[in-house]
């Protein structure tokens, strides 16, 4: 090992353990990826006892073992199996929140005793609404490694307003859990410091303090043109669209890409690019030279002064009255598990949206066969399709588990998982739908969680978060200042803490769709040396001044990664991503066009809304029972 990597603390004895080493079993020597060879017998791994995912860290979200198969089938391979007997009324693909809610809407209309079987391919169910959780010491420290937040469930729809309520979550309460003053009373600053690298401003620097204070850009490795830019940007007082008729500015911002717009009408300085460059990756998920100006506009961001471009924008208006506070410890995985623990009352003690918190579940319950709700894990499905031509008769479903092929039928089913590989699911599909549904794309993204054995390098900097906009992961801050139930947050520099770290791997220079595409291939090659290497590196040169050790601080660090993030709609003919599907003409919303009943099957999913949102998965997993009446 090279002396830079001994002292970045590569090879030091820190938790990563992923599967194979992480269920703590006893049995060793036969264990494959998702199951155990007891003797003769088969045994699921999430029936052995003390199966845990949460606790596994290293490589996580799509882990290793969940896509391989998917992949397979997407590209044409075929898979025999015989039928096993097992005979549903409904199935539903996917166990992420749409596939769980879609489960609970369907036992609600047909009944408590409705046969209903979710298959999921990864070893954990919850799908983006992902639970991290770290032993250190005497500490269980919970993290969110995907979905973070409810977004101002104030404004949900009614269906998911109901939803919540079901499950016990009354947000007024987060107001009490989250401690909206706490990084203030300890003195740090309230916004994000800014963190300049050397490979792309020249030297490393950190700024702490607001862009368009001219002092705390004073030391920034920028010219002195593009301090003088980046302070008049931020000061936001206009736009720099002033000659065009007021009927045209929004088409126009619509045809150009946020960068362009910084560039070409607000004459902005090349290192104010590279400033603002990461910016919108961790909403967005691509790059500002692949965000239309109007988003950027409706998103708040800098440039656009007082421009009215006739329509109310996220931020812009006020209207976003909620404060972004409704945090469960492990993000929106607890509404996933008040979901699970709803329907499948054995896996765990308690019933409120606090004892969910810290609750263990034991997940050989997930698939009891006396249940009538089953969760079956490591099971990815491979075919979806009727038993015969009649479109009323039931559904064959082919799923692989452990290299086993498995056939089943039910009655009815709901595909809750990624729309984009429907086609390759239920060939039999008109050409039409199928083709909708390809254009239904997601975004990649990463949600590391490095588990800090103290904080005071923060404290010495005075930072909770940072925006890091030419380095690996794009943000890191420290985890939200919640506590609920029995769960405490970090409250003393001294304690463990989890950061959180954001990284959007698309490359720059391309359009939406082929960030996108770049981003997925670029996650599913990089190792987790390469991550844990990136990210130690990052934190030392970040933090270093402040007096962090990455050979010491670090305890334990979990990659999320999700090739298949954010749902959006594609338009082939214009090569446009719907960042504002709202917006779009009615024929050019593939996400409603490919998600139409067909036979038996029905197509939930926050991909048929092309909206990456809880509420989202929510509303179509409520619509996807409603089309199987
Ligand atoms: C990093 C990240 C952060 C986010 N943060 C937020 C947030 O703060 N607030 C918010 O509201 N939303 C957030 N979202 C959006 C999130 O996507 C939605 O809120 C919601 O969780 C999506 O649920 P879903 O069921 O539609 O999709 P998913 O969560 O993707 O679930 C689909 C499931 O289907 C499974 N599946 C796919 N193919 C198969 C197959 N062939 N066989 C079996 N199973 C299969 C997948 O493995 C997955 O578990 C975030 C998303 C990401 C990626």
């Amino acid at each position: 090992m090279n002396k830079s990597d001994r002292n970045l603390g590569m090879g030091t004895d820190i938790s990563r353990r992923d599967f194979l080493n992480g269920c703590k079993l006893a049995v060793g020597a036969s264990l494959l990826p998702g199951a155990v060879l007891a003797q003769d017998s088969y045994i699921a791994a999430q029936d052995v006892p003390n199966y845990y995912p949460p606790e596994f860290t290293g490589m996580r979200g799509s882990h290793s073992g969940s896509f391989e198969t998917a992949h397979q089938a997407r590209d044409g391979a075929s898979f025999n199996g015989s039928d096993n007997g097992e005979r549903y009324d409904l199935v539903v693909v996917g166990a992420g929140i749409s596939g769980l809610s879609a489960a609970h809407f369907y036992q609600q209309a047909r009944g408590a005793n409705s046969k209903i079987l979710i298959l999921e391919n990864h070893d954990d169910f919850g799908g983006h609404a992902k639970r991290n959780e770290f032993q250190i010491d005497s500490n269980n420290v919970i993290g969110y490694g995907g979905s973070m937040l409810l977004e101002a469930p104030g404004y949900y729809p009614a269906i998911a307003k109901k939803l919540l309520e079901d499950l016990g979550i009354e947000t007024q309460r987060f107001y009490r859990y989250f401690d909206q003053d706490f990084y203030s009373s300890m003195g740090l600053y309230k916004g994000e410091g800014t963190f300049f690298d050397a490979e792309t401003f020249g030297v490393d620097h950190l700024a702490v303090g607001d862009w368009s204070d001219p002092s705390i850009l004073a030391q920034a490795p920028l010219s002195t043109k593009a301090r003088g830019d980046l302070q008049r940007l931020f000061k936001d007082e206009r736009h720099y669209l002033p000659e065009m008729p007021a009927s045209e500015q929004s088409d126009y911002l619509q045809k150009m890409d946020y960068r362009s717009y910084l560039k070409n009408h607000a004459a902005m300085d090349e290192g104010v690019l590279d400033v603002m460059q990461s910016y919108a990756r961790g909403v967005w998920a691509v790059a500002i030279d692949a965000l239309p100006a109007r988003i950027a506009w409706s998103s708040g961001y800098p440039g656009f002064g007082n421009l009215d471009l006739g329509f109310e924008s996220y931020d812009r208006e006020g209207d976003q009255e909620e404060p972004s506070i409704f945090h469960f410890p492990d993000g929106n995985a607890s509404v996933a598990r008040l979901l699970v623990r709803k329907m499948i009352p054995a896996v765990a003690i308690g019933d409120t949206m606090e004892d969910i918190v810290t609750s263990r579940f034991d997940y050989s319950q997930l698939d009891e066969p006396n249940s009538p709700i089953k969760i079956r894990l490591n099971s990815t499905v491979v075919s979806v399709q009727h038993i015969d031509d009649n479109l009323s008769n039931p559904v064959k479903i082919t799923y692989v588990r452990d290299g086993k092929t498995h056939v089943i039928e039910s009655n009815q089913v709901i595909m809750a998982c990624y729309n984009q590989m429907i086609p390759h699911l239920c060939p039999e599909m008109p050409r039409a739908q199928k083709s909708a549904l390809a254009n239904c794309i997601r975004a990649p993204l990463v949600y590391t969680n490095v588990l800090l054995r103290n904080w005071h390098s923060f404290v010495n900097l005075g930072i909770h978060r940072a925006y890091c906009p030419g380095s690996y992961h794009h943000r890191v801050m420290l985890d939200y200042p919640v506590s609920l139930g029995d769960y405490q947050f970090s409250k003393s520099p001294n304690e463990p803490i989890v950061a959180h770290l954001t990284r959007a791997p698309g490359e720059s220079g391309s359009s939406a769709r082929d960030q996108f595409a770049a981003g997925k291939r670029d996650l599913l090659v990089t190792t987790f040396e390469t991550f844990e290497r990136n990210i130690r590196d990052q934190l030392s040169r970040l933090l270093g001044p402040g007096g962090f050790n990455p050979a010491q601080d670090i305890a334990a660090i979990t990659v999320n990664r999700w090739p298949h993030g954010y749902a959006y709609g594609y338009d082939p003919d214009t090569d446009q991503v719907a960042f504002d599907p709202d917006s779009w003409p009615a024929e050019k919303r593939v996400w409603v066009n490919g998600s139409r009943r067909f036979g038996n099957i029905s197509i939930a999913s926050s991909d048929s809304a092309s909206n990456a949102m809880a509420e989202a998965a929510i509303g179509e997993a409520h619509r996807a029972v409603n089309d199987l009446n």
